[in-house]
């Protein structure tokens, strides 16, 4: 069976914007970091800024990373990772995988909380079969009757002196936290509330 390429996936020819196109906003509330040239998509309805990036049909797919705009799109409006379809819906919930991870809670995969899209019912099957990650994890297939959106995540900038200093690793930032003014984000976040494991449908 040839490999599906997910519409989440990352290509080689998408390019992400340059570092000179921030700049610090002295805003009201404090300053924050922005773009010199402002476009009303830059922020989501909590303030946060995003990253921009290009959209592609050409190129590698990379298949280990998510394009940031389609990410968003498919956690935003429940659309399933693979084929960009509404994802599957019954009365117990939305389809999920998910898999333990490091700072996964006690309670998982009740209360986990993910950047990976649902799916719909077709796709998950097939992802079950050829995500090679999935291979090497402990992974459930899950209904969620309440995939709330908890946050972003994305790279945390600092001005000093001496220029821009970014966190090294991606820094997770709660909608119910006050707003990172650094913050430049790249994934939608949902919390899996409601669960039930269940089998391949
Ligand atoms: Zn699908």
């Amino acid at each position: 069976m040839p490999l599906l390429t997910p519409y989440v996936a990352s290509r080689t020819d998408e390019l992400p914007g340059l570092e000179n196109e921030l700049k610090v906003d002295f805003a009201p509330g404090g300053p924050r970091l922005a773009y010199r040239n402002t476009r009303p998509e830059d922020r989501d309805h909590h303030g946060n800024l995003w990253v921009r990036v290009s959209e592609s049909t050409g190129g590698r797919v990379l298949y280990d990373c998510m394009n940031v705009r389609r990410q968003r799109a498919c956690m935003e409006d429940m659309l399933c990772q693979v084929c960009g379809g509404p994802a599957d819906r019954d009365r117990n919930g939305w389809l999920f995988i998910d898999w333990r991870r490091e700072g996964s809670p006690p309670t998982w995969p009740e209360r986990s909380i993910t950047s990976m899209p649902p799916l719909c019912a077709e796709h998950v099957r097939v992802s079950v079969r050829q995500c090679p990650f999935l291979c090497r994890a402990e992974y459930v297939v899950l209904r969620v009757r309440k995939p709330r959106l908890y946050g972003v995540s994305g790279t945390l900038y600092r001005l000093t002196d001496t220029g821009w200093h970014t966190s090294e690793r991606d820094v997770l930032s709660a909608y119910d936290k006050p707003r990172l003014p650094g913050m430049l984000a790249s994934r939608l976040h949902r919390e899996l509330r409601g669960v039930t494991t269940v089998g391949l449908p």
